[in-house]
Order: C-alpha cells, then structure tokens, then sequence
C-alpha cells in the first residue's frame, strides 16, 4: 500500500528535475498523475515512464502564466482522474540570474515574477476552486532556501520564492478549517538542469556552492521529491503553512 494509494496528483513543470522526480514518486506511491509543462517532450517523457510503470498519468501542455491554460490543465486533471487530492506547484525559473540589482534588466525581473509569483497563484487559485468544493486537499509549493535568506547576484529570484512562502502561509491559514492543507518546500542547491546549465558555463560556481554546504555536495532532486510526496500525502495531515527545508545543512550555518 503506497502513501497516494487512490489519490490524483497534479504536477506542474514536470517534465524536468525536481518536477519529474516528484511525479514519478507520487506515480511509485500509487497516485494518477496529471504531468504539466511547456516542454513538450520532457512532459510526455514523464507521463511514458509512469505508464511504463504500470500507473496512470496524463501529459497536459500547460504554461503557468497563461489563466486559461492553468484552468484547463486543473479542469483536464479532475475531468480525466474524478478528484485533485495533491498539487505541486513547481514550475520556475532562475532566469539564469547571475547579476546584481542596478544591472538586472527589468525584463528579466518581470518574466521571473510571471513565472515563479503569478504562476504559483493562477495554479493555486484554479486548484482550490476543486479542493474546496471537495473539503480535501494537499497544495506543495516549490519555493527555494532564496526564499528564507538573500541570495546575492539573484535578487529577483529571491523576492520571487519570498512571495511564494508568503502565498502558502496566507493561504494555510485561510483554508486550514476548510481540510485544505498548503506548504512550500525549500530546497537548497540541487543537481537539475536549472543549476547544471550555471555551473557548466562556470564549473569554480559549482566547487564554491558545495564548499558553503555542510554536507559538502548539492541535492539531488529525487530527494526533493520524497518531501514532495510526504506533504502531498495524508502522512502529513496536521501539517500546514510549513517551510520545509532540504539543503544540506546550507541555511543551519
Ligand atoms: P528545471 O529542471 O529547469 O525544471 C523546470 C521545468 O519547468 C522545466 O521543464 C521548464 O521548462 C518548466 N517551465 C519553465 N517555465 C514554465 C512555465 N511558464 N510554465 C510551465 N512550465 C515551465 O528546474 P528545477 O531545478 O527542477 O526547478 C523546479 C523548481 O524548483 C523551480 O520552481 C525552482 O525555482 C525550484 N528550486 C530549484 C532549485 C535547484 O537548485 N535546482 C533550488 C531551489 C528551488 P523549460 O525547460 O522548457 O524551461
């Protein structure tokens, strides 16, 4: 018996890293999985190696800016699978930040908030609009330890994941009578395209991350995905408006 026996999971940006290792848990656990991203061919790729598995999964193509897409991909999830029990919120960017407030452009701040800020609420609203109709359900929003702490030369991302812990504990706290559950995870560094892609241009980045790190290497996204489903799951009923951090000991110093 799996810990989302029974249960529908809704997984945006799941066609790579930490949003596809948490889809194939929710799936190795027993839950249907709705797989959503702009990436195409990363998105199906999830959804096949469920299937393969033996579960049960849909690719939706879904960009978490655009409302309309956001509310069909909740609407398609429940049309297809009866119920949404687990959303995880995951979609972002870094926007490949790597530079100091006066000489970020306002483009690249814009299109970080669309994604990481706007994103996060279009999906949240759309999928609370269900789970309260239901009086059940488990919202996981990816936030980042940039959301606990400042992180130099990625200012926008940082505002960005501190505007998405502000949207899970508002939001726990509006919703807790109701059976609605909402938490972020913040993950440290974590080996996924979005950080391989920095750290291959500057590999002195990568050896400069892992010495801050008192485990002395970056997490892997399979191990995100194991809190990802603990949250999503009933295993965690009494936990809400929660910041659960998995960084290696980084934000302990
Ligand atoms: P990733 O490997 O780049 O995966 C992110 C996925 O989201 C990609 O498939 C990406 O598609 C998709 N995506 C981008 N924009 C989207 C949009 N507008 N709508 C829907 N999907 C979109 O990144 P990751 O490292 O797994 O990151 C997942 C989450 O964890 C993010 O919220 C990130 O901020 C957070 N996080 C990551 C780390 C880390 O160290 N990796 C640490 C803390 C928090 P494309 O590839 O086509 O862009």
């Amino acid at each position: 018996m799996g810990l989302m026996d029974k249960k529908v999971a809704l997984v945006t940006g799941a066609g790579s890293g930490i949003g596809r290792e948490s889809a194939l848990a929710l799936a190795r656990e027993g839950a249907s999985v709705c797989i959503s991203d702009v990436n195409v061919q990363g998105g199906e790729a999830t959804a096949q190696t469920i299937i393969d598995n033996g579960g049960k999964a849909i690719f939706i193509k879904c960009d978490v800016t655009n409302k309309d897409e956001v509310e069909a991909m909740v609407k398609a999830t429940v049309d297809t699978f009866g119920k949404l029990d687990a959303a995880v919120n995951n979609a972002g960017i870094s926007g490949s930040q790597v530079t100091r407030v006066h000489d970020t452009d306002d483009a690249i701040f814009d299109q970080i908030m669309a994604i990481n800020v706007k994103g996060v609420w279009l999906c949240m609203r759309a999928e609370l609009q269900y789970m309260i109709e239901q009086g059940a359900g488990s919202i996981v929003n990816i936030a980042s330890v940039a959301g606990l702490i400042g992180a130099p030369k990625a200012a926008a991302y940082s505002a960005s994941k501190h505007a998405v812990v502000g949207l899970t504990k508002s939001a726990a706290v509006e919703y807790a009578k109701m059976g609605l559950r909402v938490n972020a995870i913040c993950p440290g560094y974590t080996e996924t395209p979005m950080v391989t892609e920095i750290t291959e241009v500057d590999p002195r980045m990568k050896e400069l991350t892992v010495r801050a790190i008192p485990m002395k290497r970056l997490g892997q996204p399979t191990e995100i995905a194991e809190a990802v489903v603990w949250l999503g799951s009933d295993a965690a009923s009494f936990v809400t408006g929660h910041e659960l951090v998995l960084d290696g000991g980084l934000t302990a110093t």
